[in-house]
């Protein structure tokens, strides 16, 4: 896979993550171009090869969802994808932002029992340390949206799961609580909007930073594909529980495949193919374009 490029029009490669980069720019000071790339990422590995699109899809998808939730502060800078700031080289997969003091969480909210939940559930019928009621079945919907945060780990390690009190020390009270607010706030209005949309939202992982005022705001990439679990709801109602518009073919198809040691292998272009078409399915659904 191609590594990012280290210079685009004066911007400067600072950080680049399993996903997307990071670039700044001395003459723009406390902005920053977050470029998603087409490399995608599971079990914290990225794949080979990437996923053609997938950088401009996951924008489109991030800079839809910052404009449903208008009463949520975000870290968008520009008015739009083609603010003259951004370079053309990057052009529709980058988000010019305000650069925050991040906080060193993944804000996970699950509406649904799946995955490492559903796993961790049949041994302790709690999931990340939250009691659930007894005799939940797999993809079942939670009573209510639970909150279960993650530490983030630096590059090339995992994310660690840790309790709302940990965050507490993490991070202090009050960002502590509103991070969980926030978190649960945003994943029941996005979880309606896809509703009406036929969609069913499982479950998310917001990030949020402080700005220079201190206020919380909304970073990274929102309700995209990447980040979230998405289903549709139809085939759910008919026990369909696992057609997902997310990554899970990429999942499947690894787990189906590698024994999790050494480097995945290449993922073939039928599985390759299908999770663009799918991406790209949930934006026509959620979006209407
Ligand atoms: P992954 O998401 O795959 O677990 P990651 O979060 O390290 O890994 P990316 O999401 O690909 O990697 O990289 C984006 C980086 O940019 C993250 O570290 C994120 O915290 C950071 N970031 C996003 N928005 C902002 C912002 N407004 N200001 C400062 N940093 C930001
Ligand atoms: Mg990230």
């Amino acid at each position: 896979m191609t590594d990012p490029v280290t210079t685009v029009d004066g911007w400067k490669l600072t950080y680049s993550g399993k996903v997307r980069d990071l670039y700044t720019s001395p003459s723009v000071p406390g902005r920053a171009l977050v470029v998603a790339s087409d490399r995608v990422s599971a079990f914290d590995h990225v794949l080979e090869p990437g996923i053609p699109g997938k950088g401009e899809l996951l924008t489109k998808l991030s800079m839809w969802w910052f404009d449903q939730l208008v009463d949520v502060p975000n870290h968008l800078a520009a008015d739009g994808p083609h603010d003259p700031l951004i370079p053309p080289a990057v052009a529709g997969r980058a988000m010019l932002v305000n650069r925050l003091e991040m906080f060193p969480i993944e804000c996970v909210v699950r509406g649904y029992l799946v995955g490492s939940g559903w796993a961790e559930y049949q041994s302790t019928q709690s999931v990340c340390g939250v009691a659930l009621p007894a005799g939940l079945s797999a993809g079942d919907r939670l009573p209510e949206p639970i909150y279960t945060p993650a530490w983030k780990a630096p590059l090339g390690q995992h994310d660690e799961n840790i309790t709302f009190e940990r965050t507490v020390e993490l991070v202090g009270a009050k960002a502590a609580t509103s991070l969980r607010d926030l978190s649960l706030h945003i994943f029941a209005r996005a979880s309606v909007i896809a509703e009406t949309r036929g969609i069913i939202l499982a479950d998310t992982k917001f990030e949020f930073g402080a700005d220079a005022e201190g206020t919380i705001t909304l970073a990274d990439e929102v309700l995209t594909s990447d980040s979230s679990r998405y289903w549709d709801a139809d085939l759910y109602a008919d026990g369909n529980r696992t057609a997902s518009f997310d990554k899970q073919i990429v999942r499947d198809w690894l787990s189906a495949n590698w024994n999790s040691e050494g480097t995945p292998p290449a993922l073939p272009p039928q599985v390759v193919a299908r999770t663009s078409e799918r991406y790209r399915e949930l934006i026509q659904r959620l979006t209407g374009q």
